[in-house]
């Protein structure tokens, strides 16, 4: 065991005693912030890995098929969807969304915590279908802050942006769904937040049980206590 993967859990085989890797979700209102710390955290933290969603929606300028999202049409979508491919998916500012469930079902199972960047009804869906799952929400500070960052970063034609909008409220709602709220207003400490949340979870007990086990066992032949 590499002491990397002491604090991560993540081991293949018997040598893990089974442990299944952590499914994170991570949901915000669009402009939210959560891209952004996203990819702090798969800089910061080794041993996650990211689930790349499928989507119905155009790529944006500098967005890459595969690495973004899968860009798909609504018929390979539909396909996938029929053969119970998606572990969810969901309607989303007027596209089709879905995490793919082979992806996650095998990183887990190899022991790779993951994150799944997806909107609230996706979190509800996960929620409700599978077993252990630790969510967080990522909170803009306020309205107004969302509202400028989503103009600033110009990737949406005007009706969208407003769509996008008019759903944000709904959205910042279900946070009381989460386990975790990590407000956004300086990007440094909430990406920090955000990492100690993954490291944190790593440290429950009922997932370093096996590494506790293995320690006790070194201690078999220690002195006995006079
Ligand atoms: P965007 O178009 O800005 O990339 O994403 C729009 C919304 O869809 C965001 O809230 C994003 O988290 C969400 N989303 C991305 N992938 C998925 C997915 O696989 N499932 C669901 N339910 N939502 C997703």
């Amino acid at each position: 065991m590499s002491e990397e993967r002491a604090g991560s859990g993540a081991q293949s085989g018997d040598a893990n005693g089974g442990y299944r890797g952590i499914l994170f979700v991570i949901s915000s209102p669009s402009g939210g912030g959560k891209g952004t710390l996203i990819r702090r955290l798969l800089n910061a933290v080794p041993g996650v890995s990211y689930s790349v969603s499928w989507t119905t929606r155009g790529p944006r300028a500098g967005e890459t098929d595969g690495v973004n999202y899968h860009f798909v049409t609504t018929e390979e979508f539909a396909r996938m969807r029929g053969r119970g491919g998606f572990l969810e998916w969901a309607v989303v500012h007027g596209h089709l969304y879905g995490t793919a469930r082979s992806v996650v079902e095998q990183d887990l199972s190899e022991g790779h915590d993951i994150i799944l960047e997806i909107d609230v009804q996706g979190a509800a869906a996960v929620r409700a279908t599978m077993s252990s799952v630790v969510s967080v929400f990522i909170l803009p500070p306020s309205f107004e802050v969302l509202r400028a960052r989503l103009t600033a970063r110009m990737t949406e034609r005007p009706d969208e942006l407003e769509l996008r909008l008019r759903n944000a409220r709904g959205e910042v709602e279900q946070y009381r769904h989460f386990d975790y709220i990590v407000l956004n207003d300086v990007v440094e400490r909430a990406a920090a937040q955000l990492a100690s949340i993954v490291w944190a979870e790593r440290a429950r007990r009922d997932r370093q049980e096996w590494v506790a086990r293995r320690v006790l066992k070194t201690f078999a032949h220690a002195p006995d206590v006079e």
